[in-house]
């Protein structure tokens, strides 16, 4: 049983590595550190961790590749470090799989506070309502820290209906939280945890329509509406995050069965079949 969280740094610059390592330390995370990609890939598989950062730029495989192959085999979060003006590379990494970035230089504080946001975010097989059973309406589940969402409206556009307690079911979709998993017609589909938690939103909200503004503090852990700065990169942050649900779901944006997209706005769930 594993009680301190485990984190890896992939980063070939040396002081950018001990800068990282401080702060994963203060952060109260054990750290591996690698110093190409492909000793990085072998850290992750050796030590499980729940956090990863990655430097794009690396001396032997590109960052990208990096992301694909840690994908493979771990959920961790996986924070990019690119150099400013490398959109692209973001967009690239994000579609890879990897959950957010930071831009060099960055400051310690923006790191941990993503890192914090984080591990707000629930998370099944180590966060402790996973222990409990999961009963429909438990109130402690929402007590745990977990950011609590606002309720839909109980009327016409009431959440799906669950299938089992404390699951979500849609047009033969199952999200279960508790135990972080997901299910098409009974079959398993492998999310990564931002994958899922944007599911899980959607799922909650229904046919409220839910703004990418709200879903990036959904997923930075941010009780609604806190009016903190939001930028166009966060928000394409979040297309790229519901494009590769969609690829994984086989859903499709024109006709969709669970991910609608409201032009300029936002994604809600599409209308029960
Ligand atoms: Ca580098």
């Amino acid at each position: 049983m594993e009680i301190q969280r485990v984190a890896v740094i992939i980063e070939d610059d040396a002081d950018i590595r001990d800068l990282l390592n401080a702060v994963l330390q203060q952060s109260g995370f054990k750290v591996f550190t690698a110093p190409n990609g492909s000793e990085g890939v072998e850290t992750v598989r050796l030590h499980n961790p729940t956090v990863v950062t990655l430097d794009l730029g690396l001396p032997d495989i590109d960052g990208f590749e990096v992301i694909r192959q840690l994908r493979q085999f771990s959920d961790a979060y996986i924070v990019m470090l690119t150099a400013r003006a490398e959109e692209l590379d973001t967009l690239m990494g994000l579609e890879a799989g990897a959950d957010d970035y930071i831009t060099k230089p960055f400051r310690p504080r923006e790191l941990r506070a993503r890192i914090s946001a984080m591990l707000r975010r629930p998370r099944g097989e180590s966060a402790a309502d996973a222990d409990r059973p999961v009963s429909a309406g438990d109130p402690s589940r929402t007590g745990s820290g977990a950011p609590v969402t606002e309720h839909a409206p109980a009327s016409s556009a009431a959440p799906a209906a669950p299938a089992a307690p404390g699951t979500f079911a849609h047009n033969g979709l199952t999200l279960n939280p508790g135990t972080r998993t997901t299910e098409i017609e009974g079959k398993g589909v492998e999310l990564t945890r931002t994958e899922f938690d944007l599911l899980q939103a959607l799922l909650e909200g229904g046919r409220l329509v839910r703004t990418k503004t709200d879903l990036v503090r959904r997923l930075r852990g941010e009780e609604y509406d806190t009016g903190s700065f939001i930028s166009d990169a966060d928000e394409r942050t979040v297309e790229v995050h519901v494009g590769n649900l969609r690829r994984k779901l086989g859903d499709d944006s024109k006709a969709p069965r669970w991910l609608e997209t409201v032009r300029g706005v936002g994604y809600r769930l599409a209308p029960q079949a």
